[in-house]
């Protein structure tokens, strides 16, 4: 077996990065720090003398398939030539004895603001156990950062952390209090990725509207969205996480008239009926939501709105759940994702009684999309015969011989896209399509022959060589 430490080996490194987006940019630091240590990535398991799984723990379905894929890799340590099994992330940051008893087969063990130290595992003579307090570190422009995703997009993290105290999450257990970047940084980051022919930025954190409320420097989200589009190049960028609170005008005016900020607007709610609400620990009622989202279709041209909804929450009465869905009607939200409450020990709504069968938050789940469906249906059938500018990605997973890309109120990953007909067109493209069909989430529509919206630019080098991408698995987020 080749060592990873001798000097003339080859070094193979392959990534797993399980979990959310900002676990992805985590996992591309890691990328960055393996690279610069002479790592090449390889998207064989059975060719990487180093393998990382980059975990998500902060639900019960999260952790289970965090392990399964674990003790999957672990094989290759068999039937491969990997001799260096290492496990990163908030699965991790959480369980670090449990999975360092438990799991032999690893060799590290990461936290989830550990990526930096993994340059000390690849040098070799590291601790087993290397997790530190998640609140020692957030990424900055000057970390080492490769890529993973498609069609000229990136997400940037602007924050970590959270200072709220929803009952059912344990985040802010496992990634600490918020700490925000500062502006100059992010649009560093942003200038040098802009360089690079990254045409999209998606703003990630936790809680993006406390943005900056960390800091005394008065960092505020609205003049970092304004300093982030206005990098030249960068053509869309668009804001995830944004917590239901009083959006302030000067952001709403952003998401409204700036050409390059997309009125598109992720808002995980989570629930609306008010003593739901309160055992959510929320601090705010559903009048609130009703009234947002009320004031941001009057205000933003072309909204294009997401949300995410637990169900199953202790407490949760039929009568609530019907409010719930009263809600769900009256937004007619574009896209939706439902998550069944998932009891985890450590989280305030574990000691609260009236637990809901998880058959009855199954149906719950069933129900909730059932109504919601139809709505986005509608709303992709309204854009038939529209012309949409729209982001190639490249080849369809699913469809062979097929191109795919993504409109403005497309987000990666978690948003359907649109299927090409009709031209040719590259990866990292802005085309002007024709929508001709509409399903339940995807689109389908004829490439106008006019060539790109944008002139070609210098491409990233991931983009020229589809060999040179690093396919990392990313496990799909739930719509
Ligand atoms: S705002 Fe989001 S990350 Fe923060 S505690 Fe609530 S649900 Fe968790």
């Amino acid at each position: 077996m080749t060592g990873t430490t001798d000097a003339t080996a080859d070094r193979t490194i392959h990534f797993v990065s399980l979990g959310c987006p900002k676990n992805r940019v985590d996992t591309e630091v890691m990328l960055g720090v393996a690279g610069r240590a002479g790592y090449r990535h390889v998207e064989d398991p059975a060719r990487a003398h180093v393998i990382v799984v980059n975990t998500c723990g902060f639900i019960d379905a999260a952790k289970q398939e965090s392990i399964e894929v674990i003790l999957e890799l672990s094989e290759y340590k068999q039937r491969g030539q990997c001799d260096k099994l290492v496990v990163a992330g908030c699965l991790s940051q959480r369980y670090p004895d449990e999975l360092a008893a438990e799991l032999p087969e690893v060799d590290h063990v990461l936290g989830s603001s550990d990526m930096p130290k993994l340059e000390r595992v690849l040098a070799g003579g590291a601790e087993r156990v290397l997790v530190g307090n998640p609140a020692d570190w957030v990424m900055g422009a000057n970390d080492p950062r490769r890529l993973s995703t498609r069609g000229r997009s990136a997400y940037v993290k602007i924050a970590e952390g959270c200072n709220r105290r929803c009952a059912f999450c344990v985040i802010p257990q496992i990634r600490g209090l918020q700490r925000s970047r500062s502006v100059d940084d992010v649009v560093r980051e942003v200038e040098a990725l802009a360089a690079a022919g990254v045409l999209e930025i998606n703003l990630v954190s936790q809680d993006t509207l406390a943005y900056g409320r960390d800091r005394d420097d008065g960092a505020r989200l609205p003049d970092l969205v304004r300093r982030v589009a206005e990098v030249p190049g960068i053509y869309w960028v668009r804001l995830f996480y944004l917590y239901p609170e009083r959006l302030d005008d000067a952001l709403i005016e952003l998401l409204d008239a700036h050409p390059r900020v997309v009125p598109y607007v992720d808002m995980p709610l989570q629930h609306a009926a008010d003593a739901m609400l309160r055992r959510m620990r929320r601090g705010h009622g559903g009048k609130r939501l009703y009234d947002l989202v009320e004031r941001l279709k009057a205000r933003v041209r072309g909204l294009v709105m997401r949300s995410a909804f637990i169900v199953g929450h202790p407490g949760e009465t039929d009568a609530e759940f019907e409010q719930l869905l009263a809600f769900v009607r009256f937004a007619e939200l574009d896209n939706v994702g439902v998550f069944r409450y998932s009891d985890e020990p450590t989280a305030a709504s574990h000691a609260l009684d009236a637990k809901v069968p998880a058959r009855t938050a199954q149906a719950r789940a069933r129900k909730l999309m059932a109504v919601q469906r139809p709505i986005s249906r509608e709303k992709n059938r309204a854009r038939i015969g529209t012309e949409l500018e729209v982001l190639v990605e490249g080849p369809s997973p699913d469809e062979e011989l097929v191109f795919v890309g993504r409109h403005a109120g497309q987000a990666p990953e978690v948003d359907g896209q649109v299927y090409l007909s009709g031209g040719e067109v590259l990866p990292g493209e802005i085309r002007k399509v024709r929508i001709t069909q509409a399903a339940d989430y995807d689109l389908v529509g004829e490439v106008d022959e006019d060539g790109p919206s944008e002139p070609p630019r210098p491409s990233l080098p991931i983009e020229k060589k589809r060999d040179g991408r690093k396919a990392l698995r990313v496990l799909p987020v739930a719509r």
